[in-house]
């Protein structure tokens, strides 16, 4: 079975690459980092998601001297110039919680005509494993709207307020498998996946 380290201390994350992954990939054995004693904290000091995925990956690798996979993700609003964007996890603040992010953000948005609130989630996802001499990122969108109102309860982040195209439930009122269908980290997970086999 091959081990493959994912360089994330968010659950909710962890949980979406297993449920996805572990569907698409056989043999495969993903361990969250925080399993390992000492695992550094890596900052996000790049400009991108692409950029910052990289990083972690690249750190955990490193670290474990096993295949390492990260993903940077966040929310992208048109309207606000990108913002929170790369920031999405400590939009209002280093140690904000989801719901303090998801308050910013309605209080960004509050002036602004709800017909221009375009916005996408984006993900990138990055795999490095030093031994093979392999670094690849892979990526994925779910395009939508942000609302003024908070609906739903499953999901994190801001998916109680994120409406995604063509629907007309947030993403926090879809089960996990309809969610997976189009998120963001859904299809770049999908990408991944198919490299993964290819390694096997
Ligand atoms: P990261 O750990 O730096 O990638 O943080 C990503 C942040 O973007 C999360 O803390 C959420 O606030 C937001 N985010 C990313 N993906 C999603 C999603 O699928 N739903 C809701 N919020 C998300």
């Amino acid at each position: 079975m091959k081990k493959i380290v994912l360089a994330t201390a968010n659950t909710h994350k962890v949980i979406e690459f297993q449920r996805i992954l572990n569907e698409l990939v056989s043999d495969l054995e993903l361990v969250p980092a925080s399993d390992f004693l000492g695992v550094p904290e890596v900052a996000e000091t790049g400009a991108t998601f692409a950029e910052n995925a990289l990083i972690k990956a690249r750190a955990i690798n490193v670290f474990t001297k096993l295949p390492a996979l990260a993903d940077d993700s966040g929310l992208v609003v048109d309207a606000l110039n990108g913002l929170p964007g790369i920031f999405s996890a400590r939009y209002a603040g280093l140690t904000a919680t989801d719901a303090e992010n998801v308050e910013k953000l309605l209080i960004e948005i509050k002036d602004i005509s709800p017909h221009l609130l375009f916005a996408r989630f984006e993900c990138a996802i990055a795999l490095v494993d030093s031994q093979q001499n392999l670094e690849l990122v892979v990526e994925g969108q779910m395009p939508g709207q942000v609302i003024k109102e908070v609906r739903g309860e499953n999901g994190f982040g801001y998916d109680p307020v994120f409406v995604p195209q063509g629907l007309a439930k947030t993403s926090a009122e879809l089960s996990d498998q309809e969610k997976d269908q189009i998120s963001h980290r859904g299809i770049a997970l999908r990408k991944i996946a198919v490299l993964l086999k290819q390694l096997a």
